[in-house]
């Protein structure tokens, strides 16, 4: 039997990443292959460093796209910055935080976690008496944005806590890059990173990182060298760094980066703060059509991302057949719960390219729909009509 080439269905993804991929980025990554240490390309490469610093506001010289998703900026970060023996206070109040655990153990040091109840921010008090109690930590850990929950924590008193006790700070910026406000001078945050895949609406697999001049200090002083050959900046610097010369450490994705390159184009041609304004304004659309339905969110609104909204599932609803009939009918997919929240929750993503008008009038017009076949009583364009009044008067 031969295989024939594969071809997806049209989708419109409203889950928890990948978002949809802006046609222009799609289109961006078909042009010609060029050699890695090709002129053109190590331009390009600079380009995308300085469209990079401008995503997280930063002036960090050592700002780039690792090669490989989301989960391989979160190994960067903490396998160059934790020694073993290092003390690393987590915060945790979802999934990602959990991953932090894993990788502060992995790396020979020793977590202490700090936990907040899932769908809340992260206490900044409970950081506090951390470090009082703790007072040999090294480094502070924790996600800006919840994907799985929704919630969104306040990463500039978070930092700011962390530096009075004399602690780097590792910051989770997957979800929230390009979505909702991620300051990293201002905030004076040393380690983050982030991926491609959610609310730069670029295809997944690159991880955006940026380390500032403490973070790289800490690892230049090092007393071990780092586990991950692949992963060790003082090697990676080699070839992403500053100056002409960039000697072979790996071959970029080329093709992967020449897609980054285009979704950092159209973020800066949009402007960053009109596109963190962009997410809350459909957030809002979207949030008034849920409620309408009678559909409760999992955060209070003060925490509330704009790009991942869960939502319970109501008593009775049978979440997978909902998914289901929503792929197959509308093919739009939005995201299930995860962990604890599996079976409990949706998750509807409002992320880059896919934070518009006409998707916020699509899924609730499709739930609206969906629902009402399985039996749950809505009346027909309640939803709708919500979130048309919000948009109008946006
Ligand atoms: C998606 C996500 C990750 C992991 O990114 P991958 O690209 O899937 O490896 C890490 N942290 C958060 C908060 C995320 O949402």
């Amino acid at each position: 039997m031969t295989v024939g080439s594969f071809h997806p269905p049209q989708r419109t993804l409203m889950g928890p990443g990948p978002s949809d991929v802006n046609p222009r980025i799609l289109e961006a990554m078909s042009r010609p292959t060029i050699g890695h240490l090709d002129p053109a390309f190590i331009g390009m490469m600079d380009e995308v460093k300085g469209l990079l610093k401008y995503a997280f506001q930063t002036e960090n010289e050592l700002t780039m796209p690792v090669s490989a998703p989301g989960s391989a900026g979160m190994e960067t970060c903490f396998t160059n910055l934790v020694e073993p023996g290092d003390k690393v206070i987590v915060c945790q109040n979802g999934v990602f935080g959990g991953r932090m655990k894993e990788n502060v153990e992995r790396c020979g040091g020793v977590a202490v976690m700090v936990e907040d109840k899932w769908g809340d921010a992260v206490d900044p008090q409970k950081l506090e008496d951390a470090l009082k109690a703790n007072s040999d930590t090294k480094i502070v850990a924790f996600v800006h944005a919840e994907t799985s929950t929704g919630a969104q924590s306040d990463a500039k008193t978070l930092v700011k806590i962390a530096h009075q006790y004399g602690c780097l700070t590792i910051v989770d910026a997957v979800t929230s890059l390009g979505g909702t406000e991620v300051k990293v001078d201002e905030w004076k945050i040393d380690a983050i990173y982030s991926g491609t895949q959610k609310c730069l609406s670029c295809t997944p697999g690159l991880s955006p990182v940026s380390f500032s001049e403490a973070a790289l200090e800490k690892i230049r002083n090092r007393q071990t060298r780092v586990q991950s050959w692949f992963l060790d900046l003082n090697l990676v610097m080699g070839y992403w760094g500053s100056g002409g010369k960039r000697a072979y450490h790996h071959t970029a994705p080329v093709n992967a980066l020449y897609g980054l390159h285009e979704a950092l184009v159209i973020l800066q041609d949009e402007g960053i703060e009109n596109s963190w304004a962009r997410h809350q304004k459909h957030h809002l659309a979207l949030c008034a059509g849920l409620e309408s339905m009678g559909l409760s969110f999992v955060v209070d609104e003060a925490h509330r991302l704009p790009q991942l909204n869960a939502v319970t599932i109501p008593d009775g609803v049978d979440d997978a057949a909902v998914r289901a009939a929503l792929l197959r009918d509308y093919s739009l997919e939005i995201g299930a719960g995860l962990g604890v929240m599996a079976g409990k929750v949706w998750r509807i993503g409002l992320m880059g390219h896919a934070c518009n008008s006409r998707n916020v009038l699509l899924c609730l017009a499709a739930l609206e729909d969906v629902l009402g076949r399985v039996g749950a009583n809505y009346e027909r364009g309640v939803a709708v009509g919500a979130a048309e009044r919000v948009l109008a008067a946006a």
